[in-house]
């Protein structure tokens, strides 16, 4: 064995002895609020970004069969050498149409949105303002960019103001943050950075993954959810949660900035271009939002009423008025013995730790989604309420 291969297997062998390895479960029918495993099991899903249910939604499975044959299945190119179709175009317009904002640029993924961003529009003259608990993706496309960087605390506003000051002389300025973050499910101040931002002359930079088709009165995402549209300059989502679950991100907001991307963004040269079913699905999903209310309306319902039944019985959870509930456990083992528990009841959830939350902030973090029925959320809690109990809770 070459050498380099121990030390990947002992750091393996340490993950699993911190009780921290990650297990996927093979699921073998589509998304949906009942899932069925290989084992044959079914079970009822919390843990999915299928917000709106959309993942198998009827139309939007007839508009990607209906695509194959109007535009094929691969472009086998990049943007701009031959991989834009009509549908890739009728898509940036129709998102920039839902999100008030001037242009689009899409992306094979919110994660390329992110890290083709910052080292686009930011050198060394300038600085990026980073909410500690930025994704994943922010954090790595910031690493890209020779910016200088300063991290403040989540959503803290005096912190931001602090750091907007200690940047005062960067030629840009770029507050980043997550418009809902993923894992506590609180919602970005927007108003308040909006206003930081207009007093230090500074971009506003949101990344609506968790937010975008359902945050806000009629969807548009937390911009509209925090009364802040057309204040925030660059707003990057993912196709791949609440707006169907397929694939697929993008940068939408300014012209200049979006301009700047189709000129120099890497992977936006670099990597190849949305699917057409994908992009021609998407503008069904989009369609669905716009014209149906009610399927956000019964997410915001069976979040509330998980919320309720789940304090109920006592145990430690994080309600910030989203679909993101996550039940703190703290303990690493705690939080795999409850989520193996529940999926023993039938139920399916998921433990997260480190490096995905901070150590000792265990956590099994739900997610509410339209397509559940009253029925599975009060079944949701029943079983947390034994399993609480089974566990000495
Ligand atoms: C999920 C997520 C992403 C990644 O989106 P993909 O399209 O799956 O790459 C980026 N940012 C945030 C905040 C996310 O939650």
């Amino acid at each position: 064995m070459k050498t380099a291969l121990k030390y990947f297997k002992e750091t393996c062998e340490t993950i699993e002895k911190e009780g921290l390895t990650k297990n996927e479960k093979i699921i073998t029918t589509p998304q949906g609020a009942k899932v069925q495993l290989a084992d044959g099991r079914e079970v009822v899903n919390m843990c999915a970004n299928n917000y709106l249910g959309l993942g198998n939604n009827p139309e939007v499975i007839k508009s990607a069969k209906e695509s194959y044959d109007k535009y094929g299945y691969g472009l086998s190119s990049v943007r701009f050498i031959c991989g834009t179709q009509s549908v890739h175009k009728e898509l940036e317009k129709k998102l920039s149409n839902f999100l008030g904002t001037d242009d689009t640029i899409l992306y094979s993924s919110c994660f390329d949105a992110n890290g083709g961003l910052f080292e686009t529009l930011l050198n060394d003259q300038d600085a990026i303002i980073t909410d500690e608990l930025n994704h994943a993706s922010i954090i790595d496309g910031c690493r890209l960019c020779k910016a200088k960087k300063f991290r403040y605390k989540n959503n803290d506003m005096q912190d931001l103001r602090a750091k907007l000051e200690e940047a005062k002389d960067a030629r840009i300025k770029l507050i980043a943050t997550d418009g809902v973050f993923s894992m506590d499910g609180i919602v970005a101040n927007l108003k308040e950075i909006c206003d930081l931002a207009d007093e230090y002359d500074a971009l506003v930079m949101v990344d609506d993954s968790h937010s975008a088709g359902f945050m806000g009165a009629t969807g548009r995402g937390t911009a509209e959810h925090c009364g802040v549209q057309g204040r925030v300059d660059i707003i990057t989502g993912t196709f791949g949660k609440a707006l169907g679950g397929a694939s697929g991100g993008f940068t939408s907001g300014r012209r200049e900035i979006i301009d700047l991307l189709r000129q120099r963004s890497r992977p936006y040269l670099f990597s190849n271009t949305l699917a057409p079913a994908v992009a021609y699905a998407s503008i069904k999903v989009l369609d669905i939002i716009e014209n149906d209310l009610s399927i956000r309306e019964k997410l915001f319902e069976n979040t509330k009423l998980f919320a309720e039944k789940i304090k109920e019985i006592g145990l430690d959870v994080l309600d910030n008025g989203t679909p993101i509930i996550p039940v703190m456990l703290y303990d690493e083992h705690k939080a795999v013995e409850m989520a193996k528990r529940m999926m023993e009841k039938g139920v399916y959830v998921v433990a997260f730790s480190y490096p995905v939350v901070p150590r000792g902030k265990a956590r099994i973090r739900t997610q509410l989604s339209a397509a559940l029925s009253k029925e599975d959320i009060l079944y949701i809690v029943e079983c947390f309420r034994q399993v609480k109990e089974e566990m000495g809770l």
